[in-house]
């Protein structure tokens, strides 16, 4: 009874009884780039069909800010998603001081929590990359790679075929993946595939990024998504999937209001997919938002030599963001929307900050308390991990 007292000391602050943690499931969708303007095209240039959007009941708002800077870069974004920390811009799940801190995925491997990773860019990007890798940069894609095979991702789907085989250290990850017992597909992703849970799958469906919609991507991403939920909803146990629109962004970067209309509306039917099976399978949250707004995107009236024309929506970005010298329009910090369906859908409603969406997912699926064995020994511990914030 003593050894008991002591132990429950040692757990965590938080303490469910079963039916209060109701969520077992969760679907993480990140539009890279996706400020509320981004998002908004969905109601406008969506060929009058309705945006999954209006389906979310549960909205609020998170501060984007780096530990370094306040206008953010993916890397640092997807770290305080992934991590429940800040740190500075180009930060792939390392603190400030280049600390490795241990990600959503690897925390839940601990825990028999299957997960999957699906991206329109390389897989080996910074938004992916923060779920299951640790680098002080987001550039050293060849030392992220390295990562995916002894990582705790059962399922991933995107680009970067060449980081892992053909590498300038000669190293051959590809290989690696095959030995973990990864079924890998370099030519196409069949959504009709007869999954087992049993197997780990891979689709690097491109050297480095994938092809922008403008380009002819097709439904890739609305596919991915499915096949993941066919597969990880096999295991009784939960999973977390992470589905990222990474292009949205760099339309943004490209300031092509059309490449943003069609990389948001290919973003929609992957929400959808995820929407549709958290309307079947209760214990299901789903969380749509972005790492920050690129572009300084606004759906504004044409101007016309009688005034503003306002109904006629001109998409136009910051100004100087299309300026002959500027390479690539930047990000800008814009307050970002969070949109949440589903059991626990309620607690992402307010105003908060980027790294409350790794808390609230622990809070509502216990996935970092400790695991206390028949003996009331650990297993798994990970409390307090990830609480550091640092100064701005
Ligand atoms: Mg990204
Ligand atoms: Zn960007």
């Amino acid at each position: 009874m003593k050894k008991l007292f002591v132990l429950l000391l040692l757990l965590p602050v938080t303490v469910f009884t079963q039916e209060e943690k109701k969520v077992k499931n969760v679907i993480l969708l990140i539009g890279d780039g996706m400020g509320l303007s981004q998002m908004s095209t969905a109601y406008y240039f969506n060929d009058g069909k309705p945006t999954n959007f209006s389906r979310f009941k549960h909205i609020g708002l998170i501060n984007t800010s780096s530990a370094k800077e306040k206008i953010t870069d993916s890397a640092a974004g997807a770290t305080a998603f992934a991590c429940g920390a800040r740190s500075y811009n180009g930060a792939i799940s390392v603190d400030t001081n280049l600390k490795k801190m241990p990600t959503l995925i690897e925390i839940i491997e601990k825990k028999d929590i299957k997960s999957g990773v699906v991206a329109t860019s390389s897989i080996t990007h910074a938004t992916p990359a923060c779920f299951y890798a640790h680098s002080n940069s987001r550039s050293n894609a060849e030392d992220i790679a390295k990562y995916l095979p002894k990582s705790g991702v059962d399922f991933f789907a995107g680009g970067g075929l060449k980081f892992f085989n053909k590498r300038s250290d000669k190293l051959d990850i590809y290989r690696e993946l095959l030995k973990k017992g990864f079924i890998l597909d370099t030519t196409a992703l069949d959504p009709e595939l007869e999954v087992r849970i049993a197997k780990k799958y891979g689709f690097l469906l491109a050297d480095n990024g994938l092809e922008s919609k403008l380009e002819g991507r097709g439904d890739f991403l609305k596919d991915a998504t499915n096949l993941a939920l066919t597969y990880l909803s096999k295991w009784e146990d939960g999973f977390f999937l992470m589905v990222e629109g990474s292009q949205i962004d760099w339309e943004g970067h490209a300031t092509n209001a059309q490449g943003i209309i069609e990389e948001v509306k290919d973003f929609d039917k992957a929400m959808g997919e995820a929407l549709n099976f958290a309307e079947v399978n209760a214990n299901t949250l789903v969380i749509v938002t972005a790492d920050h707004e690129t572009g300084g995107f606004a759906l504004s009236p044409k101007q016309t030599e009688d005034g503003w024309d306002y109904n006629t929506i001109e998409p136009k970005f910051y100004e100087g963001a299309a300026d002959e010298s500027v390479e690539y329009a930047a990000h800008t910090t814009t307050l970002i929307p969070v949109f949440a369906y589903g059991a626990g859908a309620e607690e992402f409603m307010g105003i908060y900050d980027n790294t409350e969406i790794f808390h609230k997912i622990m809070k509502l699926t216990g996935w970092n308390e400790a695991v206390v064995d028949e003996n009331n020994q650990i297993k798994t511990n990970t409390p307090e991990i990830n609480k550091r914030t640092f100064d701005k």
